[in-house]
């Protein structure tokens, strides 16, 4: 099932164009990362599919539309840090928050215990740590036990202790079956906690997919000959070959960075292989993801 499917979305702030024409599907069960450089219009995104922001142009719609205007009883949301009462504890605050979203028999045990907080239960909130805080907005996500989850750079500045515990909540959410949507700057946050990923730069869409095959940094290479399971048994072991799927005709590798195209035929022609087909795609994105923090 689609969670959400986003058609041609467009956001124009005056002459800026935070969001420019987006088409993107996320499926359930999916932990999607939404990653580029700051102003690229990650907000912009997802406040729009939250019914925050209005668009210029294009739809969106949740859940195939099956649940109608309940839709936003399935999707929990931490776009910006909610307020929470300094002098009460977590276990208060999150009942408050449990009241206002009209859920009445709130899993609040077991959502201080997703977020690490079961052992301050008592505690005022105003005695937190960032960390803390930052889990039991979290927390406050989760209450209603929605299928979907929507973080807006949820470790931002965290220390790497409350970064590791964040990433680590995260993951445990998706263990249970939930679809994250997340917008992040970190290239590396993306690799570490998400399946997918979108990035986008100024507002465009500059590529998506699995994550493994988006930011990996293999090249990938279409290859083809007569004898096509012949190829692939002599490619299988070649030293730098680390994949090989058919792709019609064609075997289609990725291949370590260090592998050239001249290399990868001279390496078939000594096995007796003759290349019919060799086609090394370039790897546009590279200078794109510069721009992107690589660390924390
Ligand atoms: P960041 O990580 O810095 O929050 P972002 O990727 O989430 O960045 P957006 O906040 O969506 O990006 O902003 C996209 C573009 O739209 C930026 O150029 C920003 O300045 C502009 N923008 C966002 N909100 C407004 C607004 N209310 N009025 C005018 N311009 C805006």
């Amino acid at each position: 099932m689609a969670v959400l499917q986003i058609n041609g979305l467009t956001k124009r702030y005056g002459p800026i164009t935070a969001v420019n024409n987006l088409h993107l599907k996320i499926e359930a069960g999916e932990v999607y990362g939404i990653l580029g450089p700051n102003g690229s219009g990650k907000t912009t995104t997802l406040g729009s599919v939250l019914g925050i922001i209005r668009p210029n142009s294009g739809t969106f719609t949740w859940f195939d539309g099956r649940y109608g205007d309940q839709e936003r009883m399935h999707i929990g949301s931490l776009l910006e840090t909610p307020n929470f009462y300094p002098y009460l504890s977590p276990v208060k605050n999150l009942q408050i928050t449990a009241h206002i979203k009209r859920i009445g028999t709130p899993r609040i045990d077991a959502i201080l215990e997703l977020v690490n907080l079961a052992a301050r239960r008592d505690s005022a909130f105003s005695t937190f740590s960032f960390g803390m805080k930052q889990r039991l907005a979290i927390g406050a996500a989760l209450i209603g036990d929605p299928d979907v989850l929507i973080f807006d750079e949820p470790t931002n500045g965290l220390d790497p202790q409350g970064i590791a515990e964040v990433r680590e909540i995260i993951h445990r959410i998706a263990g249970e079956g939930k679809t994250i949507i997340m917008a992040s700057h970190i290239l590396d946050e993306v690799e570490k906690v998400c399946s997918h990923v979108a990035i986008i730069k100024q507002g465009n869409l500059l590529a998506n997919g699995e994550v493994g095959a988006i930011l990996s940094n293999d090249r990938q290479v279409d290859i083809g000959a007569e004898d096509l399971g012949r190829l692939r048994e002599v490619l299988s072991n070649f030293p730098g070959v680390n994949s090989i799927s058919e792709k019609g005709k064609l075997l289609q590798l990725q291949v370590s960075q260090e592998l050239s195209a001249v290399e990868l035929n001279k390496l078939a022609f000594d096995k007796g292989m003759i290349i019919s087909h060799l086609v090394m795609k370039p790897k546009s994105l590279e200078s794109e993801f510069l721009e992107i923090t690589a660390g924390k």
